[in-house]
């Protein structure tokens, strides 16, 4: 089985019709790269940047962070590198942040919402990413969006970087940016969300436990933390229609891009890109290499009455 998957590298994700898709990796360190290229992934869909900052007992610097994100873009040798901006609290707490302790941790300061608190350690996160740039072709993504307001924030912290940077003669490229849609808010106002960024990349994991209000580390509600629901699946096939009606590219970068069982469905919604573990990807490439979307679209979509 392990020899069949391994004849499908350099192969293309076409399906029998000819509508083709983006496999990516998800990678959470620079060591992880080596089972990406093994792997044959077109790109790394997610570097869970947080890792860097789970791995040490003081917050990196902007150097460590610069060395770790140069490392990744220049292996990857010019295929595209999403790395997604710093996304602890909830499930991942880092001590020296000395973060209070929460009733609602999934609800609370998390993610974006501490980089925008603490606009020191963004912009160290911010300059090391830019400096990155120059050696390879790299994405950064936002995390935990809820509103427009949010993302002009953003991105007048971002302009404030490059301009310190070109300032200091500093070569960078002017990196594709995007956010991560992982609660039900950022998915209402996707629309109004598609005007300010380039790309869209769904959470599944996040966005299953914020829509069905089940927390997605309690095992006693692994029965029904249900991704397949219709609410989780019409929302997804929401982002799509409205990344793709304001002309920018969406993928899905949560658990459920790996879901062979809905494989069929996402390339029916004409879903760009999927980011799944590296070792996933052979896999999905042979189950999208099976199918023929046109035959098979009604039935599908029938999926979300
Ligand atoms: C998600 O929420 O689906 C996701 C990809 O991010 P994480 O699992 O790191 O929260
Ligand atoms: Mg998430």
């Amino acid at each position: 089985k392990k020899e069949l998957l391994l004849q499908l590298k350099g192969k293309e994700n076409v399906t029998l019709d000819g509508k083709s898709i983006n496999i990516y990796a998800n990678i959470g360190n620079v060591s992880d790269v080596a089972n990406v290229l093994q792997n044959d992934a077109g790109g790394v869909g997610l570097f869970r940047s947080e890792f860097l900052y789970l791995e040490t007992t003081d917050y990196p610097t902007e150097e460590e962070q610069f060395q770790s994100y140069k490392a990744v873009a220049e292996r990857m040798a010019g295929k595209k590198v999403i790395i997604r901006t710093l996304d602890i609290g909830a499930d991942k707490q880092v001590d020296y942040f000395n973060m209070d302790k929460e009733e609602n941790p999934a609800l609370g300061y998390r993610a974006i919402r501490i980089c925008l608190d603490r606009i020191d350690i963004f912009k160290t996160q911010l300059r090391a990413l830019y400096r990155a740039s120059a050696y390879g072709k790299i994405s950064i993504m936002f995390p935990m969006i809820i509103s427009v307001e949010e993302v002009r924030e953003i991105k007048k912290i971002v302009e404030e970087v490059k301009a310190e940077l070109r300032d200091l003669g500093i070569p960078f490229d002017d990196c594709e940016l995007g956010i991560m849609i992982e609660t039900p808010a950022a998915v209402m106002v996707s629309d109004l969300l598609a005007k300010e960024v380039e790309f869209f990349s769904i959470g599944t994991n996040d966005l299953t436990q914020y829509t069905l209000a089940i927390d997605r580390q309690n095992p006693k509600l692994d029965k029904i933390y249900n991704p397949h629901h219709t609410a989780v699946l019409r929302m997804i096939k929401m982002v799509a229609d409205n990344a793709h009606a304001n002309g920018i590219w969406m993928g899905i970068c949560g658990e459920l891009g790996a879901d062979l069982e809905l494989t069929e469905t996402f390339l029916a919604m004409g879903i760009d890109e999927l980011s799944v573990s590296p070792s996933l990807i052979l896999g999905l490439r042979k189950k999208v290499r099976e199918t023929n979307v046109d035959a098979v679209k009604d039935a599908l979509l029938d999926r979300l009455k």
